[in-house]
């Protein structure tokens, strides 16, 4: 249903954005370099969908996510969703798009400071703060031995390990309520909470958002609706997790490895 409010040219609200994603013969080149990053890719994801990229390092994942974001920018073949490119979906939609990186920058403040990023006081729900902290698996470290949302982090406050900041990252993206939630798990931070907190992030979202993860961890693939293995940047796989599995022999084996 329509909302009625919106006025001709004022931009949508991310109510109508349906984050439907189609690819189609995507190549992108970097200026300069001889070989193009990705080479013919193709895949359909309806809304509501868990997208996992999963392959070697330097297989085209990260710029895959990169093409999806807007940042990098078709050579050939095209990108759209929701009906627009990503460019015009960012524009129109900047607010319902999160993106959590490898590495999540922190800003000098508490934690309040650094999941609402940029909201004035008085503008964060502290109960919604919890809850995203709660589903990205920090609430319990915050709780009861710290300043709880007043904890100051960062280089003058409690460092984070590796894990805690990309859970910090998840909490933040979680917290902007995103229709399309696009998430480079972090290859460093290993630990089994973080692998946990990734998973409960994920099963914790609306099942309207759209998420597109890079995937380190088994974990994470494992409950995706659509994996694409990639190499070289090409797809050489794409289906299921058990899917993908009989088709590439190293991805089976990995997993065989942690008993899957
Ligand atoms: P992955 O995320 O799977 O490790 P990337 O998408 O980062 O792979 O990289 C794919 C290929 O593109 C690699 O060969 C990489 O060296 C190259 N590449 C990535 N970013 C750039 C860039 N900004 N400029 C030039 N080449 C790049
Ligand atoms: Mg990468």
């Amino acid at each position: 249903p329509d909302s009625g409010s919106s006025q001709p040219g004022e931009s949508a609200g991310p109510g109508d954005f349906v984050p439907v994603i189609s690819v189609r013969g995507l190549n992108v080149t970097y200026p300069d370099a001889d070989e193009p990053a990705l080479i013919d890719v193709s895949f359909d994801l309806p809304p509501g969908r868990h997208l996992a990229l999963a392959g070697p390092s330097g297989a085209g994942k990260s710029t895959l996510a990169d093409a999806i974001l807007g940042v990098a920018v078709p050579t050939a073949g095209s990108i759209s969703i929701g009906g627009l490119t990503p460019r015009e979906m960012i524009k129109k939609y900047a607010g319902a798009v999160a993106y959590v990186p490898q590495t999540v920058a922190l800003i000098s403040g508490s934690v309040r400071d650094n999941v609402a990023l940029g909201l004035a006081r008085d503008a964060v729900d502290d109960d919604a703060i919890w809850r995203a902290l709660e589903s990205a698996s920090l609430a319990e470290f915050l709780r009861d031995s710290r300043d709880g949302l007043e904890t100051v982090i960062g280089e003058r406050g409690v460092k984070l390990s590796g894990g805690q900041r990309q859970r910090l990252g998840i909490a933040r993206a979680l917290y902007s309520n995103p229709r399309l939630l696009v998430l480079d798990e972090a290859t460093s931070a290993l630990d089994a909470e973080t692998e946990h907190a990734v998973t409960t992030a994920l099963a914790s979202l609306d099942s309207s958002v759209t998420t597109v993860t890079i995937a380190h961890r088994l974990a994470t693939i494992r409950s995706a609706d659509l994996v694409l293995y990639m190499e070289d940047g090409r797809v050489k796989a794409s289906g299921t997790f058990d899917e993908v599995r009989t088709m590439v022999k190293s991805f089976d084996r990995q997993a065989g490895l942690l008993g899957l």
